[in-house]
This record gives structure tokens, C-alpha cells and sequence, in this order.
């Protein structure tokens, strides 16, 4: 390795002016998209009890145990079982699927506290990554966000993609009512190079409203940059102990029915 620049190269980096040199460092603002403004529709009450399960449908939650999730690293889920429900516990991290999954109908009901004195990215902030990846973004999240009268990026708001795709409306209901997400996600095709050759595509309903219309993804979910994929197979489903000081959530009833 050559210790000193040559005096040539020297003078040719000292003479170009930075800018030239290197563009600038993405800023997570970069990517916040905060007009139009979804429209806000009245999805009605939460259901007071967990809804029916279908019969093929593969119980991840059923009220009991945590016996279908690990942490990040594999190990046993950290978070709480409390009345029938999965209360997020932040020190513990992330829980994802034992089970890798590819194409899938999903859902979920979650609880966002009620009382909840934080704004923006931190009340109520969770996730639904879609798919588990060896990537940047570390997957594809479908944003779970107390977005009642709570203003954000709207491309950071409930029933997005992150930082890809506002919901088409707002459906949140208030916090204390439990809300459901019900998603048909296709995964993405990779050919033997690596590169994408089909798009991930998502359909997703909030409380019962079309939020995500067969949008197809340019790639992983980022906080910072541009989105790209990452070559990936069957994946676990993953979701997101967010590091915000807001009081967490709670979750029950998930469901996946696997799909050809
Ligand atoms: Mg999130």
C-alpha cells in the first residue's frame, strides 16, 4: 500500500471542491412525504371480542402463548402474555415467526393505549414487517402508528408503507379500541443473479378499509435512503419493538392462511 498520495493526486483532491468530491449524506427527512394529506374516514367501533378465525388459518396468536415467536437472535420471545393479549415489551426487541413464509393472507388486531402524551413517530409507533430480510431496511414494514389526530409524514403514518406509500385514508380508530389490519402480501421473485424480477405487491385493510391497493414495493422499508431489494427466500413476519417512550402496545388474534 502506497503510505503517501503522489504529489499529482494531492494537488487534483485539494483543488476539486467537496461537493464534486462525494454527494451529500441522505437525511432521514429526505424521504418524509407530508402532503396530500390522507382523508380520514370513520372506520367504526373496534370489535369488543377477537374475530373468527378461519379454519385453514395458522394460528401465530390465539390468546395463550408465544410458542410461534422468537426474538431477533431466535431466542424466546421477551414480550408479555396478559389477558388473552401480546403486550409489546421494548427491552426485549423484536419478535418474528418461528415459520418462513412466502405469499400469505394475514391478520392482526392491535391496541394502542389510550392517554398517550407523545406526538408524531413516537405514540404508539410498531410495525408489521411483512417479510424478514437480510437487508438494510431489515424488511418490508407496514407501519402500526396511533395516527389518530396525530400528525406525521404521511408516508410514516398507520396503514403505510414505510416511507414508501401513504395509506389511501386515514381508518385509525382511537386510542383503547382495538384496530385489525388484514393484509394479502405477495413476496417478491429474485432471479439466480440475485436482482428482483418480480416485485413484492401488498394489499392491506385497516379496520376494515382499503389502505394498500396491490402496491407494488421498490424494495426494502428505510428510515434513511433510497429503497432497494436484497435477494431474499421465505421469510419469518416480524413485529417492531419501537424505541419511543410512549406506553406499548398490545396485540392479539394473529392469523396467517399461506397462499399458493
Ligand atoms: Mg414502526
Amino acid at each position: 500500500m502506497a503510505r503517501l498520495l503522489r504529489p499529482v493526486v494531492l494537488l487534483a483532491l485539494l483543488a476539486a471542491p467537496a461537493s464534486a468530491q462525494q454527494p451529500a449524506a441522505p437525511r432521514p427527512e429526505d424521504t418524509e412525504v407530508w402532503q396530500p394529506v390522507p382523508r380520514v374516514v370513520d372506520a367504526g367501533p373496534g370489535p369488543k371480542a377477537p374475530l373468527p378465525r378461519p379454519a385453514d388459518a395458522i394460528a401465530l396468536f390465539d390468546g395463550r402463548s408465544l410458542a410461534e415467536w422468537t426474538n431477533a437472535e431466535g431466542g424466546p420471545a421477551g414480550w408479555k402474555v396478559v389477558d388473552g393479549t401480546m403486550v409489546v415489551h421494548k427491552p426485549a426487541g423484536d419478535v418474528k415467526t418461528r415459520r418462513r413464509f412466502t405469499n400469505y393472507q394475514l391478520h392482526l388486531e392491535y391496541r394502542v393505549p389510550p392517554g398517550m402524551k407523545e406526538t408524531g413517530q413516537s405514540r404508539g409507533n410498531s410495525g408489521l414487517f411483512l417479510a424478514v430480510t437480510g437487508g438494510p431496511g431489515g424488511g418490508y414494514e407496514l407501519q402500526i402508528l396511533d395516527s389518530y389526530r396525530n400528525t406525521t409524514y404521511v408516508n410514516g403514518q398507520a396503514g403505510s408503507i414505510y416511507k414508501q406509500n401513504p395509506p389511501l385514508v386515514n381508518a385509525s380508530r382511537a386510542p383503547g379500541e382495538w384496530q385489525t389490519y388484514d393484509v394479502i402480501w405477495t413476496a417478491p421473485t429474485f432471479g439466480p443473479d440475485g436482482a428482483v424480477k418480480t416485485p413484492a405487491v401488498v394489499t392491506a385493510l385497516h379496520n376494515g378499509v382499503l389502505v394498500q391497493d396491490r402496491y407494488a414495493l421498490t424494495g426494502e422499508t428505510l428510515y434513511t435512503g433510497t429503497p432497494r431489494y436484497v435477494a431474499h427466500g421465505a421469510s419469518p413476519i416480524l413485529l417492531q419493538a419501537h424505541g419511543d417512550p410512549s406506553p406499548p402496545l398490545s396485540f392479539r388474534n394473529i392469523w396467517v392462511r399461506e397462499l399458493p
